[in-house]
């Protein structure tokens, strides 16, 4: 087999996008002994992937060899693999990197007062001179999958693809906190994280805000040592939020230790709730076997039992430590104490974010006064729903296409709420069970955008603006999405690179949510939602209904059901959800008939 096709190959193992560079390129200058590493890209490693460090670099005969197979300076003989503290050890990375892309190499060593400059295309090399350079490495991928059109095609979009690299560079940076990490994509900085100690780390990454929800966990055994944090219970998400496993300070993907870890919180949070964690464990290199899979992120244990326990066990203990549990002891729930008669005041229009603040842990049924869920977003009082507006509303929903709107249409007394989730109502021809939270989306979406396209709407001045605290690369998110945003409502600037200032936020929103609303909407656009290539706008009405929906599991009185129920046949397409999910399914009496013949 020719070189360059076994190169090929073997590049379909190590490289599957451009975050698979950014790993192998890190995790060479990590071994390289770097102090301080950047990391430059270009259209999300479309483009440029770029990693410069101030490490040990490479003899001038090293740089030559590096890019053929099975040229690694780390094994000495196969014993080594079992005891391999270094990442890479494979020898694989940077031939197979270049089998697919142009690369440009720059190293020099402390003892050469030169270094040597190498191009290589298609695996050969077509430049190889003396330079002069900065001590250490810089290593250049250009056009990705330039000869593969079959894989560059397969990229997902570009958000997509950083969000990839994001992961990576978050799990290496992690794991690392005694480097000093830079990260430029399109010549914005996204990060900049001096050398620090683990916890400043994550601070430096996820924002000052992460301080204060950061719990110690720490155990030594004599098969296993864990350090590192966990985010307390009330910080869990419904998103995987932020999961981070090392073993032997190499990330790893664990389905078995997650679950070790969901049982540590079990009875704290619900279990759609997932927590976050930041964990290092050493155990003997003997004891493990991490080369199952070419990337390296799968792992097995000889005792797979004894980890889970006491991973699970040092847990419970931290959370102890921090006397977690007490904290969590909502025996009331402030909500509950809104008079009844509230709900029917005209000037309601608060639209419910439904982040688990008041959320307690114990009772999985807890009634709020979703009073929240009347969004009134054309400033209509008459959309608050009483009986009084039922006739205008069922009036709406005669434009709807669907063919059971004949003449009463929904029995408006009759929606009964099914295990907190599904909404049942008798229609015509039979019944109708609708999934409340995509029922939820689809009313906002139309609403959404309906205003970021042809209205735009009315801005609520804050008369004290809020300052939020966020991540460097999420206030970048925040700042690309700022004119649909504007168009929804909310005014911001930028007065520093990890902080955005609020000026003005729609007029249906409650400004003391207007940060979690804030943190959920970023945790949608990071949860792959922009996949598809939508317009801008779309994608933002999408966001927006997303984060603001009333979620499945919530219990709704008997108004807010049929105010569900009658927008959503108000809305122009009732059927699918702004994520072309089905929201309602009918079961006729012909369909009932068959059943009992
Ligand atoms: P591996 O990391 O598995 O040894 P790679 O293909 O990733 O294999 O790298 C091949 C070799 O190139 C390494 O063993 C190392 O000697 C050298 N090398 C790669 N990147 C760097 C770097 N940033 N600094 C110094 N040497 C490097
Ligand atoms: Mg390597």
């Amino acid at each position: 087999m020719p070189d360059n096709v076994a190169n090929q190959i073997a590049a379909g193992e190590v490289v599957q996008r451009p975050a698979s560079v950014v790993k192998e390129l890190l995790e060479n200058s990590i071994d390289a002994k770097s102090t301080e590493i950047t990391l430059i890209i270009k259209n999300s490693g479309k483009i440029l992937i770029q990693v410069i460090d101030n490490g040990i670099g490479m003899s001038s005969s090293d740089a030559s060899i590096c890019f053929e197979r099975h040229t690694t300076s780390k094994i000495k003989s196969a014993k080594d693999l079992f005891n391999i503290r270094s990442k890479g050890f494979r020898g694989e990375a940077l031939a197979s990197i270049a089998a697919v892309s142009h690369v440009e190499l720059i190293t020099r060593q402390s003892n050469n007062d030169l270094g040597k400059i190498i191009k290589i295309q298609g695996n050969k090399i077509v430049e190889n001179k003396s330079t002069v350079s900065k001590i250490g490495t810089s290593i250049m991928v250009k056009n990705l999958f330039y000869n593969i059109p079959a894989r560059r095609n397969f990229l997902k979009s570009d958000n997509v693809e950083l969000k990839h690299i994001i992961n990576e560079f978050h799990r290496t940076s992690i794991a690392h906190p005694e480097i000093k990490f830079i990260f430029n994509n399109n010549d914005s900085e996204l990060f900049n994280l001096p050398k620090s100690n683990l916890r400043k780390r994550i601070v430096n990454i996820f924002g000052a805000k992460s301080n204060e929800k950061l719990v110690p966990v720490n155990e030594e055994t004599d098969i296993l040592k864990i350090n590192g944090f966990v985010f307390k219970p009330e910080y869990s998400k419904k998103s995987r939020g932020e999961q981070f496993f090392f073993v032997n300070n190499r990330f790893i993907r664990s389905p078995y230790l997650n679950h070790s870890v969901n049982s540590a919180f079990e009875g704290l949070i619900d279990l759609k709730y997932n927590p976050s964690y930041f964990l290092f464990m050493e155990v003997d290199p003997k004891s493990i076997d991490i080369n199952i899979h070419p990337t390296k992120t799968e792992i097995k244990f000889d005792d797979e039992h004894s980890i889970y326990a006491i991973l699970r066990s040092s847990i419970k203990h931290g959370l102890g430590q921090f006397n977690i549990a007490p904290i969590l002891d909502f025996s009331h729930d402030k909500s509950m104490e809104v008079p009844y008669s509230y709900r029917n005041k005209k000037e309601i229009r608060g639209v419910g974010i439904d982040v688990n603040e008041n959320y307690n842990p114990f009772d999985n049924n807890t009634i709020k006064l979703s009073k929240n869920i009347y969004i009134d977003l054309e400033m209509d009082k008459n959309r608050v729903i009483d009986n009084d507006s039922l006739d205008s509303i069922e009036e709406d929903s005669k434009v709807n296409t669907l063919d059971f709107s004949n003449d009463g249409n929904f029995e408006s007394n009759s929606v009964y709420q099914l295990n907190n989730k599904y909404l049942v109502n008798k229609i015509k021809s039979g019944i109708i069970i609708v999934n409340q939270n995509r029922a939820h989306q689809r009313i906002l979406y139309e609403k959404f955008l309906k205003f970021i396209t042809i209205d735009g709407s009315k801005p609520q001045k804050l008369l004290h603006p809020l300052e939020i605290n966020l991540a460097i690369q999420e206030v970048e998110i925040l700042v690309s999405y700022k004119k649909q945003l504007k168009l929804s409502g909310f005014i911001f600037k930028k007065i520093s690179s990890s902080d955005l200032l609020f000026e003005a936020i729609p007029t249906f929103l409650d400004p003391t949510r207007v940060e979690s609303y804030i943190q959920d909407l970023l945790d949608n656009i990071k949860d792959d939602i922009s996949d598809k290539n939508f317009s801008q706008s779309d994608l933002t009405a999408k966001l927006m209904s997303k984060s603001l929906a009333i979620k499945n599991g919530k219990k709704l009185l008997k108004d807010e059901q049929e105010f569900i129920i009658n927008s959503l046949f108000a809305c122009k397409e009732p059927a699918v959800s702004p994520f072309n999910k089905n929201i309602y399914y009918t079961i006729t009496f012909e369909e009932l008939e068959k059943k009992f013949l």
